[in-house]
């Protein structure tokens, strides 16, 4: 997708240890404009897919994934990285957070995630596809099916991707960034 990839050239900036930092327009302010081209797009790619759902995980999720199920009609639905105490009934699974090199539990009612749902997972970012594993659980749990993974930005050098795409996931990507070495961003 071209303008994302010439905002992440113009505005994306690059840390230690593979972090490409977007928060002037994804991560923290946000870009409500590029968002909604960003569903346009995702929209486009899932055409032909049979979804009755989105599903992502808070925080960063939330932005594509509501404004990609605004334009499909469809309800999203955010897996909670703290259990409420009013959440009875709940599917769960864990998750390695490698930027904050951690594991964190992600939790999701078994009243929005059900057998014979069709769900389309929607996120920032895929690194090692650590969340990304966390919510195939969760929908094998629930008995549902994945209809397919969206991501604004695919790290490539870090093969969650490739690992997806070998499982058999319909994964799309609107940005992929081949490397990052020497604080370099260099996208496909
Ligand atoms: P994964 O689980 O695929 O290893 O990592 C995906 C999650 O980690 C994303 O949901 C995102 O929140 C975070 N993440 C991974 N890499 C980056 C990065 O380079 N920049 C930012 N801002 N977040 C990242």
């Amino acid at each position: 997708m071209k303008l994302l990839k010439e905002r992440i050239m113009r505005d994306g900036k690059c840390f230690e240890g593979g972090i490409l930092k977007v928060d002037s327009f994804i991560n923290h302010q946000m870009d409500p404009i590029l968002m909604k081209s960003i569903a346009v797009e995702f929209v486009r790619r899932f055409a032909s897919t049979d979804i009755n759902k989105i599903i992502t995980i808070e925080a960063s999720g939330i932005a594509p994934a509501i404004m990609t199920g605004y334009l499909l009609e469809l309800p999203v639905v955010f897996a909670k990285k703290k259990k409420p105490v009013t959440m009875e009934n709940m599917l769960t699974t864990t998750v390695y957070s490698f930027t904050k090199n951690r594991n964190y539990d992600i939790c999701v009612s078994k009243d929005f995630l059900r057998k014979g749902d069709h769900v389309l997972f929607i996120d920032d970012f895929l690194a090692n596809g650590n969340a990304a594993k966390g919510i195939i659980d969760l929908v094998n749990q629930a008995g549902a099916t994945l209809a397919g993974m969206g991501f604004i930005i695919e790290k490539a050098f870090q093969h969650g991707g490739e690992y997806l795409r070998n499982a058999g996931v319909r994964v799309e990507s609107l940005a992929i960034i081949d490397s990052l070495d020497n604080c370099e961003i260099k996208i496909r």
